[in-house]
């Protein structure tokens, strides 16, 4: 903060500055305060961002890795946990819509008569099949594996 202030006895006008003045010193103290909060900041969000992208961990224990703790179970609960528990289930169902769309083509009506699974199961197992470019799905619903 500056003031303006008259030096009594003197009509002499001056600037006094109530705070000490930054000089080099004082300014790379501040500097080293601000980089270092800045640092925490950015590994801050880093760690956020590694806790929504990583798909292929479980996300308590990434949560316990943040803390510094570690451990060799999974909990079971979390999204990848249970995207897992869905993958693993929907293996023999994928495995079964392969063997029909091995015979052909078809909709997923036609898959669900056929095979002996619940809709859901067929549903997401294609969906999945799709995403990981096992199978396409032509304009007229019908299912195909890739070859
Ligand atoms: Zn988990």
């Amino acid at each position: 903060m500056r003031m303006k202030f008259y030096v009594e006895g003197s009509l002499r006008k001056g600037t006094a500055f109530l705070e000490v003045r930054e000089d080099e010193r004082t300014i790379n103290r501040v500097a080293k305060f601000l980089e270092k909060q800045n640092q925490i900041k950015t590994e801050q969000f880093e760690s956020i961002l590694r806790y929504v992208t990583t798909q292929d961990q479980c996300k308590s224990s990434l949560l316990l890795a943040y803390f510094g703790e570690t451990t060799k179970t999974d909990c079971g609960i979390c999204s990848y946990c249970i995207g897992k528990s869905r993958l693993q289930d929907s293996f023999p169902v994928k495995e079964a819509i392969k063997a029909e769309l091995e015979k052909g083509p078809k909709n997923s009506r036609t898959l669900e008569e056929k095979l002996n699974y619940p809709k859901e199961e067929i549903i997401f197992a294609l969906r999945e099949m799709l995403d990981n470019d096992y199978i396409r799905l032509d304009l007229n619903n019908t299912y195909t594996l890739k070859k």
